[in-house]
């Protein structure tokens, strides 16, 4: 925090009320990636927390954490997983269902994409409840991988993610405007 560069990062998010329902005010990061220096301060904060940190292992949740993973794992040296919706991965999975406001959803992770001890980073855009990211860390842990931390562009403080997430620290760059 106090960083120059988070303040327009935040700007660079739209939000959108009443998307995709009434009453959500949606944290559109479409415009966060039409933002060249933006964008890659964005990826440049998450590279140099983690470059260090013996990280081999970042894994994207569907389908914004795949907009910024990427970038991450290419820069500190590490693989990219994709954590995808159901019936997506071609090869064998796992599959883990998490609890949504209303009703269930579920996440998938390729069998063997992950070693046994492997340090793993887990990206998304945003954390409301972390459902999500308690899912993916269910399947990474599954699989034996060592989840360091989740990191998160934006998180909604006012939702208690962070209790959902089995301890595992969260980084997040900004708050909702
Ligand atoms: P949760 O599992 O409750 O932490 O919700 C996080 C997931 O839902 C992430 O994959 C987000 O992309 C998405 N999400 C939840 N709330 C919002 C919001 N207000 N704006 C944009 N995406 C959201």
């Amino acid at each position: 925090k106090g960083d120059p560069r988070l303040q327009a990062i935040s700007q660079a998010i739209r939000v959108i009320p009443h998307f995709p329902k009434q009453g959500i005010m949606f944290q559109d990061i479409t415009t966060l990636l039409l933002n060249h220096k933006a964008f890659k301060d964005t990826v440049d904060i998450f590279v140099d927390r983690y470059r260090d940190m013996g990280i081999s292992v970042v894994a994207g949740i569907e389908a914004r954490g795949f907009m910024f993973g990427p970038s991450i794992a290419l820069a500190i040296g590490a693989k990219f997983i994709p954590l995808r919706k159901p019936g997506k991965l071609p090869g064998e999975v796992i599959s883990q269902a998490y609890e949504l406001e209303y009703g269930t959803d579920c996440l998938e992770m390729h069998v063997g994409a992950v070693l046994p001890g492997e340090r793993t980073v887990v990206i998304d855009d945003l954390v409301a409840t972390g459902g999500t990211l308690s899912a993916a860390i269910n399947l990474l842990e599954r699989m034996e991988a060592e989840v360091v931390e989740c990191a998160c562009v934006i998180g909604l403080s006012d939702l208690k993610g962070k209790r959902k997430l089995h301890g595992k620290p969260l980084y997040i760059l900004v708050e909702p405007r």
